[in-house]
């Protein structure tokens, strides 16, 4: 494909893309249950403004842009704050929470490199609910990582296990407040407590439990504690762009003092040209999702997140109550927000994610792993309020159309699959097996997911993932000789 020879009109080019916009979920409606957080009209419109205005200023040199450099200071001020950090908490504002995470992890590497120089191969201690971002980090920046299995009925790590599998090489310890997959918090005081003992960094990430948390203690929930008054965090990501309703393009990382934040920072002024200052992964990056955040929480204030985290823990306690009512579903772990995984015992949750996005629901499957059945998962936000009743009636109908089905469905694939030794294939060969089974170069998924899903869970990971990097490998390949 080539750029057009003449430039297209852009009255035309803005008809072409409200078209393909059409092909993209529509986030605003009830039935999504993930992926994008809208408040209210007023909200995204607001958001969608201050965008605008900021979207060509240039966050690289707050000096130029002394404006935007106000919009992150006063954005990490509220943040922390809102984390009960003291005057001592310092961070940056960053492109999300993998960014954030990334950072984190980075930081203390490099901390560790001065503080203690003795350890040659750094590892770090997660739970195997830790978010893939950790797993990421540890590939990108070389460093080990020993993972603590969480106890399957609560979906939290057990600090004595998190003890035992400390070394001499370890520099940071993990928690999640909340996980993305099941919505629990680990103790967070306990191995704040460890932390301390041992004189390890310690994450908490906050990326999608960090805002919201605190509103719901607020309200009168039992919450654990996970924030800066728990002696021990030494950071904490928290995602703007989830439920505090900014746009894409969000996130704090926050450290307990300067000291540690120092080693996230990079600048060199060893080459002929100007010197560079980053300290965040990205250098000119867009004004745009810095003064839509700031509006947004600015709009909205203490009282208007109260308001919402009210509506959403009146949901959470309806949905909660209608899958305990139902006889068919259960809730995966101890979840203390709006993050669930429903597990079902007696049915394929793969179809039945299938046959929910037959019926216009967006939610997705999670993969059955140490001793975690496989569930669906579920993020309740204020859009799906309106939906919410008819949306337990439809899973409980739509898991008996897929018990009806059930019968039918030979998994001829899956057998196929199943009698390939996977690891004696090469990319091509198992670029052909994917193809086999609707996932060749360019395709998007359509029906016979389910199907597909039944093979990852089965998979040992380390295979899944290499059939996920030949697959997204081919997804966004466009031939020389093809056309717009
Ligand atoms: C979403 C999330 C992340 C990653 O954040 P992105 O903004 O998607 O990069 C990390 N940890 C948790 C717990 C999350 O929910």
């Amino acid at each position: 494909m080539r750029m057009p020879e003449t430039g297209i009109d852009s009255r035309e080019l803005l008809h072409r893309l409200a078209t393909r916009q059409e092909s993209n979920i529509d986030w605003k409606g009830g039935k999504t249950f993930a992926y994008s957080f809208h408040a209210n009209d007023e909200v995204t419109k607001l958001a969608e403004e201050a965008y605008r205005m900021f979207l060509w200023d240039n966050a690289l040199d707050p000096t130029i842009f002394p404006a935007l450099l106000r919009f992150e200071s006063e954005i990490v001020a509220m943040c922390s704050d809102h984390l009960h950090g003291d005057d001592e908490v310092v961070g940056n504002f960053t492109s999300g929470g993998t960014e954030s995470v990334l950072l984190a992890v980075k930081t203390a590497r490099d901390y560790t490199r001065e503080h203690r120089p003795e350890v040659t191969r750094p590892n770090m201690v997660l739970p195997s609910t830790a978010h893939p971002c950790f797993h990421k980090a540890a590939e990108y920046f070389d460093l080990e990582k020993i993972v603590v299995p969480v106890d399957p009925e609560t979906c939290t790590v057990r600090v004595e296990e998190m003890r035992a599998a400390i070394t001499s090489d370890t520099i940071l310890l993990v928690g999640s407040a909340t996980s993305y997959a099941h919505g629990s918090v680990d103790p967070i005081p306990e191995i704040g407590r460890l932390a301390v003992e041992k004189n390890l960094l310690f994450h908490v990430d906050g990326c999608i439990g960090g805002f919201l948390l605190n509103f719901f203690r607020d309200l009168g929930e039992s919450i654990t504690e996970y924030d800066f008054a728990v002696p021990g965090v030494t950071s904490i990501s928290m995602d703007l762009h989830k439920y505090a309703f900014c746009p894409k393009g969000a996130s704090v990382v926050l450290y307990r003092n300067p000291s540690i934040r120092k080693h996230q920072i990079f600048s060199y002024s060893g080459w002929p040209g100007y010197s560079i200052v980053n300290p965040t992964m990205q250098s000119s990056k867009s004004g745009g999702p810095l003064a839509a955040a700031w509006a947004v929480m600015n709009h909205l204030g203490r009282e208007g997140y109260l308001k919402l985290a009210a509506a959403m823990l009146e949901m959470s306690r309806h949905f909660r109550k209608g899958i305990a009512e139902s006889v068919d579903f259960e809730l995966v772990g101890n979840p203390q927000m709006t993050l669930f995984g429903i597990a079902w015992e007696k049915g394929n949750i793969f179809q039945l994610e299938e046959e929910l996005k037959r019926r216009g629901y967006v939610l997705h499957s999670q993969l059955e792993r140490g001793g975690i059945p496989a569930n669906l998962h579920v993020n309740l936000m204020p859009a799906n309020g309106g939906i919410l009743d008819s949306f337990l009636a439809d899973l409980v109908d739509a898991a008996r159309t897929v018990r009806e089905g059930e019968q039918e469905e030979g998994g001829m694939l899956r057998a196929a699959i199943e009698s390939v030794d996977l690891s004696e294939l090469d990319d091509e060969g198992i670029a052909r097996l994917l193809e086999m089974v609707g996932l060749g170069t360019g395709q998007l998924p359509g029906e016979g997911m389910a199907e597909v899903n039944e093979i990852f869970n089965a998979l040992p990971h380390e295979q899944t993932d290499r059939l996920l990097k030949i697959y997204f490998n081919g997804i966004n390949r466009i031939r020389q000789e093809e056309t717009a």
